[in-house]
């Protein structure tokens, strides 16, 4: 067993669509930053990368890299994803905490569990999403994210087919 934590944080701005944890929610402002500002999934796929000690977000996607502007932040998780198998491991929960003042996440919190289940094969009733107001933090401007995964081990003839597939795809 493995775990894993994440944490991130960016800054509201006017003129671009707010999108947390793979969900767009109507606001009048969203989430600034080099990818789409998607600051749950950051937090998560560094808690995945750092529970099977890989680089964390900012190493494997440079900020300076033209590559990652405005991308789909799903294609980070996904990476880290990619990286927890080759190393042997499966996700068996999820738990994150969202920080900001506005706007209320309760009301698309099993939306954003769901698509976080779809992007992870991790079953919803194991995914957390909580939310609170930066009460007293001065952070009204940012939301920020806490995630914390729980790894396990998978069998070993998954872990040799998908080393040999990776290991295949790579010298193509
Ligand atoms: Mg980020």
């Amino acid at each position: 067993m493995k775990i894993g934590y994440g944490w991130d944080s960016h800054e509201f701005k006017r003129g671009v669509p707010l999108k947390i944890g793979g969900v767009e929610i109507p606001h009048e402002k969203g989430l600034g930053g080099h990818s789409d500002g998607d600051v749950l999934l950051h937090a998560i796929t560094d808690a995945l990368l750092g529970a099977i000690a890989a680089p964390d977000i900012g190493t494997l996607f440079s900020p300076s890299d033209t590559r990652w502007k405005g991308a789909d932040s799903s294609v980070f998780l996904a990476e880290a994803l990619l990286q927890l198998k080759s190393a042997g491991y499966k996700i068996v929960n999820i738990d994150s905490t969202l920080i900001l003042s506005d706007p209320k996440i309760g009301p698309h919190a099993n939306a954003i569990r769901e698509r976080i289940s779809q992007l992870t094969t991790v079953p919803a009733d194991c995914i957390g999403i909580k939310a609170k107001t930066p009460e007293g933090m001065g952070t009204d401007n940012a939301a920020i994210a806490h995630a914390v995964v729980l790894l396990e081990e998978t069998s070993r003839t998954v872990r040799r087919k998908v080393s040999k597939k990776r290991r295949s795809s790579l010298s193509n």
